[in-house]
């Protein structure tokens, strides 16, 4: 059935109606009033972890944020009472978070991408800033920004997601322990609430929208507009690798690189589980462990890789960055001589894992399904994590990176939904830890796909649980239970539901995130 286009007198309500709703969801064309919606896509039923695929109803691309407020308002009227809707940016969740079964998803890059730069001026007490549309990229942020010698603090290590996406969960890397995440580096956002309401909100405006929705999973209002932190963009970048083969070592030199914010401005690591860890992320290094002469001697060794950079930033004293990085590297106790480093433009810095991507790409393996777990652990409870982790995986088989870095509990803002560990009083590190395996489908059938998935849920179970002391938390979480959900945000879970029934009393938004049933 299809249904006619509607005229209202309002041009940018006109979109195309090509698809016809389930019965339930649409009385009689006239009941859906002045929107047209889309015929669903594949694309509003796929993300990147090509698990799950629960296709919608219908799509809309709207081309302002008044077409979101109109649908939103519109579906939250009582004809349309079990109607849900997803906000998708990049799509490049893992457990199908931006999709609304037999719902509508709203498909954010349809928005106009616009990138408005204010440079802080002489005198001016704020900070540099960018107003960016929700469903803009942040490569393309970044892009946009160099061209004035400006650039976001805080990063993702994959560019290709958009801002109201990683606003959505927290955006991390190796900047974090300096920064913050991406969530402590916003000034202002503009979002459309579930009950239609387009609302400016900040630290000091309707600020309780403003900390629900960072971190807060698309569940109170999809992001239009977010005014980002700037500061002036490195000329370049110098980027370092160090190699250990002890982990406590290896944690140790992570925590000390942290404390030395005045002059590190990036720390990451990953375990060096085989050959092709070396190789991923980056051919910037030597790829193999058989360039790396030490290593040879224990090929079923399981092996560390710090990697930290210092940036050559306008207003910093590090005319040369050689003689920093001496500084640094002299503290720390890798193997001897056991590191390597590089100068690359911020650009290309920033960008690495797009190197990754393109060879994923030719070699088939970048649109495969990915098992990925991603946790918060308290330095109390790294040791035992990593016990639990390499007693769960076949270090010989495992493809993808194993990611391990420290970051700051006091760069992150507790009245935020963003979800940490619960930490003891003087306890101020914690980890995060991603499992980015892909499963090769020419090694991994369905059957096996499962078994990652439950050997992931089995990790998470043990970490989360209080009687085991890790004390961990899921990063990007999947639950599929409310009990779940309950005991993931603790002592948060409270403030959590009352800003769902401020801002989504119906629940209407964001439902592949599975926390709430829509309301009717
Ligand atoms: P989507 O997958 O489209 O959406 C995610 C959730 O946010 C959904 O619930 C959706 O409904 C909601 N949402 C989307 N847009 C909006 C909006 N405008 N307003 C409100 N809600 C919205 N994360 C890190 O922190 N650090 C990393 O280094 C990192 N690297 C990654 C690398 C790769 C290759 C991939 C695939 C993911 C990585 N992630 C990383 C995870 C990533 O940050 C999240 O999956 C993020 O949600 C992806 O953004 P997206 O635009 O694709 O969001």
């Amino acid at each position: 059935m299809e249904f006619p286009m509607f005229c209202t007198g309002i041009s940018f309500l006109i979109l195309l109606i090509v698809f016809s709703l389930p019965s339930e969801f649409i009385q009689s064309p006239m009941d859906f009033g002045p929107l047209s919606l889309l015929h669903a896509t594949n694309t509003a039923s796929l993300d990147f972890g090509r698990i799950y695929f629960n296709s919608p109803s219908a799509v809309l691309r709207p081309q302002s944020p008044k077409e979101i407020s109109v649908l939103l308002s519109f579906v939250s009227g009582s004809s349309y009472n079990k109607v849900t809707v997803a906000a998708r940016g990049a799509g490049h969740s893992i457990h199908g978070q931006a999709q609304a079964l037999n719902g509508i998803v709203v498909e954010m890059d349809s928005l106009p991408s616009s990138i408005k730069i204010h440079r802080k001026v002489d005198g001016e007490s704020s900070h540099s800033f960018a107003d960016v549309s929700g469903g803009t990229l942040w490569i393309d942020l970044l892009k946009e920004t160099l061209k004035v010698g400006l650039a976001p603090r805080s990063w993702t290590d994959y560019l290709y997601l958009t801002i109201g996406g990683t606003l959505s969960n927290a955006g991390i890397s190796g900047q974090t322990f300096k920064y913050g995440p991406q969530i402590s580096n916003v000034l202002q956002l503009d979002v459309v609430t579930g009950t239609g309401e387009i609302v400016t909100c900040s630290p000091t405006e309707s600020s309780e929208l403003f900390y629900g929705v960072l971190g807060g999973l698309g569940q109170f209002g999809i992001i239009t507009n977010a005014r980002i932190l700037l500061q002036d963009a490195p000329r370049k970048v110098k980027w370092v690798r160090a190699i250990y083969d002890d982990f406590d070592t290896f944690s140790k030199d992570q925590e000390l690189l942290i404390t030395m914010a005045n002059i590190v401005d990036y720390v990451e690591g990953f375990v060096v589980l085989n050959e092709d860890a070396l190789h991923s992320s980056s051919n910037a290094f030597p790829a193999n462990l058989a360039s790396i002469p030490k290593l040879q001697s224990g090929p079923s060794k399981i092996y560390y890789c710090i990697e930290f950079a210092v940036y050559d930033l306008p207003n910093k004293d590090t005319n040369n960055l050689d003689l920093v990085v001496e500084e640094i590297t002299s503290k720390l106790r890798f193997m001897e001589p056991l590191t390597y480093s590089v100068e690359v433009s911020y650009f290309d810095f920033l960008n690495r894992v797009f190197m990754e991507e393109s060879s994923l790409r030719e070699l088939g393996l970048w649109d495969v399904s990915h098992p990925w777990l991603n946790m918060f652990v308290p330095k109390s409870g790294i040791a035992q994590f990593r016990a639990l982790l390499l007693e769960n995986i076949s270090p010989s088989t495992f493809e993808g990176p194993i990611l391990i870095y420290p970051m700051l509990r006091d760069k992150w803002n507790s009245n935020m939904s963003a979800v940490l560990p619960e930490f003891d009083a003087d306890e101020n590190i914690m980890y995060v830890v991603s499992m980015l395996q892909s499963a090769n489908p020419n090694s991994c059938s369905q059957e096996c796909l499962q078994g990652f998935l439950r050997r992931n849920n089995l990790i998470t179970k043990i970490a989360t649980d209080p009687m085991s002391k890790i004390g961990a938390k899921q990063y990007l979480a999947h639950y599929t239970e409310e009990k779940q959900w309950r005991e993931h945000f603790g002592g948060k879970w409270q403030q959590f539901l009352a800003r769902k029934s401020a801002f989504d009393p119906l629940n209407i938004l964001s439902p592949g995130q599975r926390i709430f049933k829509r309301k009717y």
